[in-house]
Order: C-alpha cells, then sequence, then structure tokens
C-alpha cells in the first residue's frame, strides 16, 4: 500500500507526530510513503523511509495528483493549513479534485487520517 503524505508549512510539525504516533503500523503494513519535498525531508528526519518529490509550491502536490491517476496511491494524507495563503492552491485543489475522480481516501486532518489508521490496522 502506498499513502501520499503532505503537510503545509504550520502542519509540518503535526505530520511529524502523527508519523511517530503511528510507527508501528506503517512499519507492520509495509506502508510505502511518498511525499511532497520539504514534508519528505522532516519525515526523514523522523527516520522514515519516503520517496520525495517535488515541493508543493514547484509542483509536488501536481506530481502526487497525477500518481493517484495513474492508480499508484492508495491513500492520501493531507495536512492543510487552513489558516494561511497557498500560492499552490489550484494545485491542492486539483489534487483534491484527482481523489474524489478516483475514489482515493483522503485525510485532511489529523483526527481523520487517525481513523484511516486504525482501518489499516484491522486490515
Ligand atoms: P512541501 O509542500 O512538503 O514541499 O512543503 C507541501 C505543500 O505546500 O503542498
Amino acid at each position: 500500500m502506498t499513502i501520499a503524505i503532505i503537510a503545509h508549512d504550520g502542519k509540518k510539525a503535526e505530520m511529524v507526530q502523527f508519523l511517530n504516533e503511528n510507527r508501528e503500523v506503517l512499519l507492520a503494513k509495509n506502508i510505502n510513503l511518498i511525499s511532497t519535498g520539504n514534508t519528505g525531508r522532516k519525515t526523514e528526519t523522523a527516520g522514515f523511509t519516503v520517496e520525495k518529490l517535488l515541493s508543493g509550491p514547484l509542483g509536488g502536490d501536481a506530481q502526487i495528483a497525477s500518481r493517484i491517476a495513474e492508480g499508484n496511491v492508495d491513500m492520501v494524507i493531507f495536512f492543510r493549513d487552513p489558516l494561511d495563503k497557498h500560492p499552490h492552491e489550484p494545485d491542492i485543489f486539483m489534487l483534491m479534485r484527482i481523489c474524489d475522480v478516483h475514489d482515493i481516501p483522503i485525510a485532511t486532518n489529523p483526527a481523520t487520517a487517525g481513523l484511516f489508521m486504525k482501518a489499516i490496522a484491522q486490515q
């Protein structure tokens, strides 16, 4: 299973905390992680292996959307910062639209992502 992870700058600490809290299930289920560039670097710092794509504003969200459209992503965890402006907002909406087009689950906050992890743990 491949999970794409993305966190806006104001949410990167929450993403690292989330990954640490779910380390056991992520490792036990052999989850393959892909991410936007800076989220990936933080993820590596936390000790995870992750395929890093471009940074979000430089096209990373678009690259992840492309992977989804190609059928190579099973789930998206995207901690958006609703209190900040983003130059790549069109890409963010596009990514969410592609998830809906292809019926790919997308969690945009830790509470939802936590439910996803519980579901994976039970598989
Ligand atoms: P980043 O991109 O992980 O490279 O910071 C995330 C985003 O802003 O979409």
